[in-house]
């Protein structure tokens, strides 16, 4: 049985896609999505030995292989452009890991239409990279799972305007304030409070100057937001 914060991830692959998971692990997104009827093709792409002979075992045991193709890849080299894969999906590493990835072969996004983001932390840096790169929030999704929260973003072409705490917080995620929302932002509030009740214990240099303008930046941010 799939985990739920990958078949949260699944609810957002369109139905008939082309899809390409990238740090696909085992490969078990794929293969759901292909059991489904989801999508109708997929890669999946792993730059690790070990997973990636995972991928391909479990492929073979679900008898998938005309369906799924793993590839021994870096990020999105495993999506080549006879694939037309038109959907990514990246999930259960950091955000900043997920943006190097999307930046290092950015010819391999050319026809691709919707990406569906799992970021484990600091998914802030995903939304930048998206409005940067001209890709539009278009749902997201938080859901807590063994005592962990995950945040998941759907994107498709397209400008967007953010606030400070749109960045922070996911526009559609603040404004829907559910309990896994209320209790990672509470939890990183009282991280944050204890961290800058630390910092103004210790001497006052101007690094840490510019830490604790940051975290009181942050509290206010959130304190708005809960
Ligand atoms: N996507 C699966 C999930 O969400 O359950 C597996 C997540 S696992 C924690 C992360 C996987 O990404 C690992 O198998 C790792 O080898 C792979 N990975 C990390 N960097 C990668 C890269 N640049 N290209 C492809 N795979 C990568």
């Amino acid at each position: 049985k799939l985990s739920k914060r990958l078949e949260t991830v699944a609810k957002f692959v369109p139905t008939g896609a082309v899809i390409a998971d990238i740090g696909s692990d085992h490969a078990y997104l794929p293969c759901y999505l292909i059991h489904k009827g989801i999508a109708s093709y997929a890669i999946a792409g792993e730059v690790v030995k070990g997973p990636f002979e995972s991928a391909v075992g479990q492929v073979q045991k679900e008898d998938l292989t005309e369906k799924i193709t793993v590839r021994l890849a870096d990020g999105l080299a495993a999506v080549e452009a006879a694939d037309h894969v038109d959907t990514i999906t990246i999930a259960g590493m950091g955000g900043p890991l997920i943006v190097s990835i999307l930046e290092k072969h950015p010819s391999s996004l050319l026809g691709v239409t919707r990406l569906i983001l799992q970021p484990n932390i600091h998914a802030k840096v995903i939304r930048e990279w998206a409005l940067a790169n001209n890709w539009a929030i278009l749902d997201e999704e938080i859901l807590e799972e063994d005592d962990k929260i995950y945040e998941i973003l759907v994107l498709q072409r397209g400008p967007m305007e953010l606030s400070a705490s749109e960045f922070l917080f996911g526009p559609k995620l603040m404004l829907r304030k559910s309990p896994a929302f209320i209790k990672k932002w509470t939890r990183e509030k009282e991280n944050w409070q204890r961290v800058l009740l630390s910092i103004e214990e210790a001497e006052q240099t101007p690094e840490i100057e510019e830490k604790r303008a940051e975290l009181i930046g942050q509290l206010k941010l959130v304190e708005g937001v809960l």
